[in-house]
């Protein structure tokens, strides 16, 4: 089989590319493992605001799986509490993520549900076991993606984090929890949905690697009522190259996060949209004369400050919380006056 274009991996920034390419009906397939969304760990968060872009608006076009508005979380350390005043949503992301596919399907987008990538070889490329032959490959195959692989980009820092689902939790605001007690170079999480709870705890490269298992061993026994932790590494350092003769990577293959608070749905759905623009635009060429680098600089033009003063961000806290986490907890209330 031929086609143009092949994304590999339908998770939100796999879908959202597919989706603003079926509107131009350009010639593509969407090649996913799973049989069904929502397959990896996500607290569910969604930023609606990014820049110019508003997630439910101008990429997702829906208010399907919306489940509660959140205006400001409690930041719980033990040198007292924090608010933090900053908008975001939870969802059910599964209805998030099988609403944009019902979307691309609409628009006449191909998908290829339950097959997995194994490698990429030649050029132009031919993805395998499918042997599909394209033109250009897009990389939303996540954090461990083959595509960046193939690139020969370097896997960026990661971080680790397990999720479930509580229905009773002691506390009655979207809650955060940060210190040594919790688990140091990390966080855990506690956000309201409608009728349960998406809680979690996660680290960085540094928290994870000395301290996770101990970390989540009292974590888990203080909700013995989650049957079910869900665990996935996520990208925690900026941007990797996303562009390469043939290929472009979107979305956490990308590791385009905002790293500090590991936030990447709407910043993997901006790059998505912008990923498809610029594919359109080859594409009415036939793909010629193509010059990929096109995305880099588009991205980078609307999300690179953010990923940078994020990544900064986090390593200074990190560095200061080596110190002394009080300094660090001093720090973090700072920031949260100035930034949030
Ligand atoms: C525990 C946890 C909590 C998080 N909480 C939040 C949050 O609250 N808010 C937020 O904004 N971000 C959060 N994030 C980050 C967010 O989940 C990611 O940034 C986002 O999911 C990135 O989307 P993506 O489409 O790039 O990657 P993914 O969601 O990982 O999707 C990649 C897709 O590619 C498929 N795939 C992979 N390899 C192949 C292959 N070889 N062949 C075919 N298909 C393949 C996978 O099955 C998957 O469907 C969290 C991350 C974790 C791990």
């Amino acid at each position: 089989m031929k086609k143009d274009v092949v994304i590999i991996g339908g998770g939100i920034a796999g879908l959202t590319t597919a989706k603003f390419l079926a509107e131009e009906g350009v010639d593509f397939i969407l090649v996913e493992e799973h049989t069904d969304f929502f397959q990896k760990a996500c607290g569910e968060g969604i930023i609606p605001k990014i820049g110019k872009y508003d997630f439910f608006e101008d990429l997702y076009e829906s208010k399907i799986g919306i489940e509660r508005e959140i205006d400001e979380t409690i930041v719980h350390t033990r040198y007292g509490d924090l608010i933090l005043p900053f908008h975001f949503v939870t969802t059910n992301k599964k209805l998030v993520e099988q609403e944009l596919f019902k979307q691309v399907k609409k628009k006449g987008g191909e998908v290829l549900m339950g097959s997995k990538v194994r490698s990429i070889e030649g050029d132009p490329p031919t993805i395998l076991p499918q042997g599909i032959k394209a033109k250009v490959v897009v990389g939303t195959d996540g954090v461990r993606s083959v595509v960046r692989k193939w690139m020969g980009i370097n896997e960026p820092s990661l971080g680790f984090a397990v999720e479930g689902r509580a229905e009773k939790i002691p506390f009655d605001t979207c809650r955060v929890e940060v210190g040594k007690d919790v688990i140091p170079y990390g966080y855990a999480w506690f956000f309201p949905k409608r009728e349960e709870w998406n809680i979690g705890i996660g680290a960085f490269e540094k928290g994870y690697k000395r301290y996770f298992s101990r970390k989540f061993d009292s974590f888990r026994r203080r909700f013995p009522e989650v049957k079910k932790w869900r665990g996935a590494f996520l990208p925690l350092s900026k941007p990797t190259k996303t562009y390469g003769k043939r290929s472009i990577l979107v979305g956490d293959a990308a590791s385009q996060i905002i790293s500090s608070i590991g936030a990447g749905n709407t910043t993997s759905a901006i790059c998505g949209k912008i990923a498809a623009e610029v594919l359109i635009k080859f594409a009415r060429r036939d793909f010629r004369e193509m010059d990929l680098s096109l995305y880099e600089k588009r991205w980078k033009a609307e999300l690179g400050k953010l990923f940078s003063l994020a990544n900064s961000l986090a390593r200074l806290f990190f560095v200061i919380y080596g110190l002394s986490e009080y300094l660090s907890i001093k720090f973090l209330k700072r920031m949260i006056e100035k930034y949030a």
